[in-house]
């Protein structure tokens, strides 16, 4: 069924403004999406009505925000697929959940000599924090690389594990090249020489149904904010053995079990993955959001969206001296660009004299710009909110602006 794009955009009253003077269009959902009014509503009556700390007292409030935040979990826990509640860590977004299993699982198991893999479109989220673990451990960051269409060369991948290996890390959909990299594929390989996957789903759970017993991964990071939920809240999954292993990241309270001076032990997962209080109005507006997503059906969004790359990617490439960044057979809604002789930041503030407002700059993605050898590029990324009228104003933007230079 088509989802009826018109209903869905009330709800999104953000997207009805005009700005500089035209009807906003939003195209940087890659960045961070729009929240829906039940999202915000959700969160605003929860702070209304039952704020209080959780898991620390036996009174009405609190007690109240225990439970709505215990719910959260589970509903993020079913949205993903997870076996139990306690593979569900609250983080404050796809940073820290990678930070976290960078430092925590870095702690418990890679030593001097041993292999860490990432991938060359990797968003530094999932790059530096490796990097600063194996330089902690002694360890070794090798790179899987990616051809010049934007695809991973897996032909690679065999050679590159070794019995070295200690973890491999892998975005679901690069931020830049919008490739939706063979996951699956990734982490049979990587299991067949034991070798745990950490998946960084910043742009996978956003537009995916995900299902991580069905992926097998070890590990699956995601942020609320790109989810149509809030900021400063995120989720992190991983498998109950490694949780088991794997020390805490951060000391505090609620992640111990018992505290004395001479020694403290730690508390259960996730718990102990989750010192001190918690965004837990954050956890109830991610909840509400993956609620929101889960009211529609999502087989018809993702396939809307991927009309909606399908048609921006034919209109753009009408463009003479437009350059396509990442021409993946599989691609999410995210088309990276330059037009020959404008530079990227002058078409991003042209654009947003227009009304359009899409992301400019180095995307959090530096060894994708020295892959193609540019120093920027402009990046537009799709909603299930937007529409084909919008990328026809785009495209009709983009040939008034190159006239103009
Ligand atoms: N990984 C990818 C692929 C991303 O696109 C982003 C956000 N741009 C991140 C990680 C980091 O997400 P956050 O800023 O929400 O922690």
């Amino acid at each position: 069924m088509i989802p009826d794009i018109s209903k869905i955009r009330k709800d999104f009253p953000i997207l009805d403004q005009n700005v500089n003077g035209k009807p906003l269009i939003y195209f940087d959902n890659a960045a961070t999406s729009q929240r829906p009014i039940q999202v915000i509503e959700r969160m605003n009556e929860f702070s209304l009505r039952t704020n209080a700390n959780i898991h620390r007292a036996t009174h009405y409030l609190a007690n109240k925000t225990t439970e709505a935040f215990e719910a959260s979990r589970e509903i993020v826990r079913q949205y993903i697929n997870a076996a139990e509640a306690a593979e569900v860590i609250f983080t404050q977004g796809t940073t820290e959940s990678i930070n976290l299993v960078a430092f925590s699982f870095g702690e418990a198991f890679v030593s001097s000599g041993d292999e860490v893999i990432v991938t060359e479109m990797e968003h530094h989220a999932n790059i530096v924090p490796w990097q600063m673990m194996c330089e902690r451990r002694g360890a070794i960051l090798k790179v899987l690389p990616f051809n010049d269409n934007g695809e991973l060369q897996i032909e690679l991948l065999d050679s590159l594990i070794t019995n070295k290996t200690r973890i491999l890390a892998v975005a679901h959909v690069s931020n830049t090249l919008g490739t939706i990299n063979p996951i699956r594929e990734i982490i049979l390989q990587a299991h067949l020489k034991n070798v745990p996957v950490l998946i960084d789903g910043a742009q996978g759970a956003p537009h995916f149904k995900i299902d991580v017993q069905d992926l097998g991964c070890d590990f699956y990071a995601f942020s609320g904010h790109k989810l149509y939920g809030p900021t400063g809240i995120g989720a992190l999954y991983g498998k109950r053995k490694w949780l088991d292993q794997m020390p805490p990241f951060m000391g505090g309270g609620e992640m111990i079990d018992r505290v004395t001076f001479e020694k403290t032990t730690y508390n259960q997962p996730p718990y102990k993955f989750e010192a001190g209080t918690p965004n837990y109005v954050g956890a109830i507006g991610f909840a509400a959001a993956i609620k929101y997503i889960q009211s529609h059906d999502v087989q018809a969004i993702v396939a809307y969206e991927h009309d909606l790359l399908t048609v921006a990617t034919e209109k753009l490439k009408q463009i003479d001296g437009l350059k396509i960044y990442g021409e993946a057979s599989m691609k999410a809604g995210v088309i990276c660009f330059n037009i020959e002789g404008v530079h990227p930041f002058d078409l991003g503030t042209l654009l947003d004299q227009l009304g359009i407002a899409v992301r400019t700059g180095r995307l959090c993605a530096d060894p994708v710009m020295d892959h193609y050898g540019v120093e920027n590029m402009v990046r537009t990324s799709f909603a299930f909110y937007n529409t084909f009228d919008e990328i026809n104003a785009f495209y009709k933007a983009l040939i008034r602006l190159k006239a103009m230079f």
